[in-house]
């Protein structure tokens, strides 16, 4: 494996910014400071690019299968589009099958996610059923490098709060952490169960049936079942609105070990997409749906003062063509996901970095190191630093790019930031020293993204 050297750019951790080259060697950074020399490196030239640790997006569904629709990308093309946006870790979710198995799903992603990830990849698991075997499948996927699992409080494989707190204390027990997708489901089912009677079918009804309030209750509620656990760790996914992020300051600010992520759709896209005209409303329809302005802008807050700790994607790509068939009808039976993990990073700085709302290093924080530590993919991941795995994002910071289908490498057929002119762009891309993205292209070859056996939860 060659030697590369990234000479004069100017490397950004999450609590550094400093002019400096970078060494790599077998794969890991083998030093960091000014004037590096390496014998027969491959030399990359920075000059005035940004060096970043690669992103980490801890929240994807590349493989998702639901209700007999497939995602329009697969772990190939979904590592690509996110490797084309500066990702170099992927944890994905796997959807939760009708018989609640905890091990089904994820000896089944596993093998398809093998010798197919241009990332490196590692697995959340999912509990939508709580048994006898829990305990025992819990422990063994601890043990297998998946030390985090996904519980929803809504959807067919919800649990109830007797079931939610069990989980947590077995993963408080076996050090893992417990992820949330945190909704009120008996609100949005007597909501739901309301606007169709009124034959109130169109897509201005989706965010109706499931109000910001639904989500700040069942956060508020699931830290409350956290406590009843023996304060068990907690992360909230894709918090979408002001009300859930004061629930969760009030967490911290006791000293609760309560984590919180967002999504780029929530701070920049707003409910006003679904008065759009004809199927073009389709394509926002997500869950939770996108709030008002004014959580957009209590979510930045949020993002800057370090109330809210990561910035994944929740990347789940139906084709506007598969929201239509199902959803133009009946807005309740539309396919919801968003694509995402290409613009993740792009986005995130030229919205929030370039336009001051947060700064490099927390922008770093956001995307990479902190979801790194969280996930307990560090010290190998999220960080330019000696040791750590060479997977490093070459920014280019004036590169300007108009987001739409055609410049964007994922398969969707549509994207939901369509117009957005981002400023600043992933040029070159290494994952553990080999350029996977160079100068703007994909390089075609074998996937080399490996699967990662994640450490146990330690924060
Ligand atoms: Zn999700």
């Amino acid at each position: 494996m060659t030697a590369v050297l990234v000479k004069g750019g100017t490397v950004v951790t999450s609590t550094e910014t400093l002019k400096a080259d970078v060494r790599v060697e077998n794969g890991r950074i083998a030093g960091v400071g000014a004037d590096l020399s390496s014998h027969e490196a491959h030399i990359i030239d920075a000059t005035g690019k940004l060096v970043l640790p690669g992103g980490v997006d801890v929240h994807t569904h590349f493989n998702l299968e639901v209700g007999g629709l497939k995602v329009a990308d697969g772990f190939h093309e979904g590592t690509r589009s996110a490797a084309c946006g500066g990702t170099t870790t992927i944890v994905e979710h796997p959807g939760f099958t009708e018989d609640g198995s905890i091990t089904a799903p994820i000896a089944n992603y596993r093998k398809q996610a093998q010798n197919n990830c241009v990332t490196d990849y590692a697995l959340h698991g999912v509990v939508a059923k709580v048994g006898e075997n829990t305990k025992d499948d819990l422990a063994a996927l601890v043990r297998e490098g998946i030390p985090s699992v996904k519980v929803y409080m809504t959807y067919a494989g919800r649990l109830n709060d007797e079931e939610m707190i069990r989980v947590l204390e077995i993963m408080k027990a076996e050090h893992g952490l417990v992820t949330v997708h945190a909704e009120n489901h008996e609100v949005i089912a007597e909501l739901t169960r309301r606007l169709k009677d009124e034959g109130r079918l169109a897509p201005t009804s989706h965010p109706l049936s499931r109000p910001g309030y639904c989500e700040a209750e069942a956060v508020e509620r699931m830290i409350a079942l956290s406590r009843a656990a023996g304060n068990a760790p907690l992360y909230i996914v894709h918090l979408s609105t002001g009300a859930g992020l004061e629930a969760i300051r009030r967490a911290k600010a006791e000293g609760l070990p309560v984590y919180a992520e967002t999504c780029p759709q929530y701070l920049l896209l707003t409910d006003d997409e679904y008065a759009r005209e004809g199927d073009d409303a389709l394509k926002y329809v997500l869950s939770p749906p996108l709030r008002k302005r004014e959580d957009c802008e209590a979510l930045w807050q949020g993002l800057a003062d370090g109330s809210i700790d990561t910035v994944a994607t929740d990347h789940c790509s139906f084709n506007l063509s598969q929201k239509t068939a199902r959803g133009r009808d009946n807005i309740f039976a539309c396919p919801g996901g968003i694509p995402g993990a290409e613009t993740r990073l792009p986005l995130l700085y030229s919205e929030g970095v370039a336009k001051g709302r947060i700064t490099l290093n927390r922008f770093v924080e956001l995307v990479s190191t902190a979801p790194a530590r969280i996930m307990g993919l560090a010290p190998a991941k999220g960080d330019i630093a000696p040791g750590a795995d060479a997977d490093i994002v070459i920014l280019d910071p004036e590169r300007k790019v108009t987001i739409s289908p055609e410049t964007l490498c994922h398969n969707a057929d549509y994207n939901p930031y369509e117009g957005f002119v981002a400023t600043g762009w992933p040029e070159t891309v290494l994952l553990r020293g080999e350029a996977i993205i160079e100068n703007n292209e994909f390089r075609e070859r074998e996937a080399l993204g490996r699967f990662i056996e994640r450490s146990r939860f330690t924060e």
